[in-house]
Formats: C-alpha cells, structure tokens, sequence
C-alpha cells in the first residue's frame, strides 16, 4: 500500500489538474484541422465566376458582397468601408470582427484582396484567399473565442498600389497603434508549400517580421505541412501597415509557392486551384491566430450565441408590447360597450 500511495496521489493531481483547469483536454490542432477546403474552394470559384474584378468595377463590388454576407453567416461583426479610388471611382474594404474577449483592444489581421489584375479573373490572386478567410472564419467561431480581437479583411484596390489597405491604416491609427500582426494572404490556393515572405522589394522594401514568420513555420511544422520562406517582388497589403506615420507594425505575406499557374496570368482560373494547397495555408494561418491572440475553446459556436442574443433581444422588445395589448383590449371592450350603451 505504502508503494502505491505516491502512485495514487499522483493519479489524483493529474485529475484535479484536468478538472481544475480544462485545459490538457482542448487540443486546437484537432479544432484547426476542421478547415474544410471545399468550402473555400467553393466560394474561390464563386468570386471566380464573376470575372476580373478590378478599379471598383461592378464584379469587385459583387465579391465585396459576397464576402460581407458569408462572413455574415458565422456570426462575426462586419462592415463594409468606401475607399477612394480617384476620377469618381470607389470600391469598398469589408472587415469581419471577432471580439477579443480579454483584450480588445489589441489586434490580429488577417488580410487579403478582392480585386484582381484587371485581365483575368485571379483564381490564385486573389480568390482563393477570399475563400480561406471565410472558411477560417467558421472554424475560428465555431471552435474558439480569441482573447484579442481578430480582423478578416478583404481590400479593395490592391492592385492599385494597396488603395484599399492604405485607406484602412489613415482612417484606424488606433488599430495600427495597438496591432500585434498582419498576416496578408497574396498568391495562395496553387503552390506546394506554404511561402512566408522575408522581404518584398517594390516599392519600397519590407521585411516580414522574424517572429512571426518562426510562429507561422512551427505552425505549418505541427499540422505536417510543408514550408518554405523567401523573398518576393510586391508586398502586397503588408505594404502601408509596414511604411505609414503611425507605427511599423510586424506583418508577414503568405503564398503558396513555387506557383503552379503565374498570378498575373489569362490562365489563373478557378480549375487551377488545389483544396490541398488551400487546406496548408488556411489550417497554418488558422492556428497562427489561435495563438497569437490566445484562444481559449468555444463552449458554442458564435453564430448560435448571435442568435440567442437577437432572441433575446427581441423578447425584450415583444414583452412591453404585448403588456399593453393585453391591457388594453378590455378596456377598449368595455369603452366600446358604454358608447353603445348611450
Ligand atoms: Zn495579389
């Protein structure tokens, strides 16, 4: 017995451990790994079918739609904000929000464009990473609930000079002042490795953040996926979240590489792009957030808490309302009956 008994008492403490804390048996890798690839893939085709979206013109303000409805369904906050293009031109950012639950006030982006080089309808720049927002969107409300906020964004007029990303850093200097990370999805959805750019060159240098780029590696390592990190030509939307009068803020541009189809190509269609490929990218960036914003488990989904919250709103709407009929039928009745009376 005596033998036993260290045996035993560590038993116990393991047990408390577990009990007490909930935490060894919430694995957010398994959670992760519920991205679904057909969705994103699905809604890549979607965006595709609406052909090249490009300075405003009706099919990129059609894709901002569909971003703002889908992001919609998973109960996150979103609006749409008007960018500027010039010559009485305009397209829109749209931005989906998870609210951190400890730490609002600090930021996590994951960005993308919804726009395309003008000549084609951009399957792999910039669909598809359209279609991994929305799916990590999902998995993100239904399995966690960060303690900072996140930020889904898709911007317009990328292909512009970044016109989308720059309004959005001039018109929000406090979330550029209090924004942990950028992480802007560019050229994904046909590679073989998940890319994780160390420096762009045009048209000014940027230099992807070291530690965000080790975080997104060890990420990609833990799901099996495999990665590589190199340099680039553009920066994309990292571009005025790096070089802008506010602050640096660490960014990193995701890819997937070496390119399967060119991205400024009449052949980058929607049958080019691999769920494979998507699946690398979205189940990497997916858990690259759950970490940087400490995520802790979802107990339900957050579209289903939306729900509750609409009922009850509307209950507490209903309630007085109804009250008052109730109240004044009879005396209405009764109001009715002297007037005859007389
Ligand atoms: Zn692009």
């Amino acid at each position: 017995m005596r033998r036993l008994l260290p045996a035993v008492t560590t038993a116990l403490a393991v047990l408390v451990a577990v009990v007490g804390t909930g935490t060894i048996a919430f694995n957010p890798v398994d959670k992760v790994r519920e991205f679904d690839p057909n969705h994103a893939l699905n809604f890549a085709r979607q965006v595709c079918k609406l052909g090249p979206r490009y300075g405003g013109n009706d099919a990129e303000l059609k894709a901002a739609n569909m971003m703002e409805r889908e992001l919609k369904k998973y109960g996150l906050n979103v609006w749409k904000e008007k960018v500027d293009l010039g010559g009485g031109k305009c397209t829109y950012n749209v931005i989906g929000e998870i609210k951190g639950t400890r730490e609002p006030n600090k930021y996590v982006i994951v960005g993308s464009h919804i726009d395309s080089p003008g000549f084609c309808e951009g399957a792999t720049d910039d669909a598809a990473a359209m279609g991994i927002q929305v799916e990590m969107a999902r998995v993100l409300a239904k399995n966690f609930r960060p303690r900072k906020t996140v930020l889904i964004i898709g911007f317009g007029g990328e292909e512009l000079w970044f016109k989308g990303s720059e309004a959005f850093v001039k018109k929000h200097p406090d979330i550029v002042k209090n924004c942990e990370a950028v992480i802007d999805l560019n050229c994904v959805g046909a590679g073989e490795n998940v890319f994780l750019t160390r420096r762009s060159a045009q048209p000014k240098p940027v230099e992807g953040d070291p530690k965000l780029i080790r975080l997104l590696e060890q990420c990609a390592r833990e799901l099996g996926h495999p990665v590589t990190v190199g340099d680039t030509t553009y920066p994309s939307d990292t571009y005025p979240f790096y070089h802008n009068h506010i602050r640096r803020v660490p960014v990193c541009q995701v890819m997937n590489q070496p390119f399967k189809v060119a991205p400024w190509s009449r052949s980058n269609t929607a049958d080019k792009l691999d769920p494979k490929d998507m699946e690398k990218t979205g189940e990497t960036v997916t858990l690259a957030v759950v970490k940087l914003t400490n995520a802790e488990p979802a107990a339900k989904p957050l579209w289903e808490e939306q729900r509750e919250r609409q009922r009850a709103q509307q209950r507490g709407w209903f309630t007085p309302v109804w009250w008052a009929i109730a109240l004044a039928a009879p005396l209405l009745a009764i109001a009715g009956r002297r007037g005859r009376a007389r």
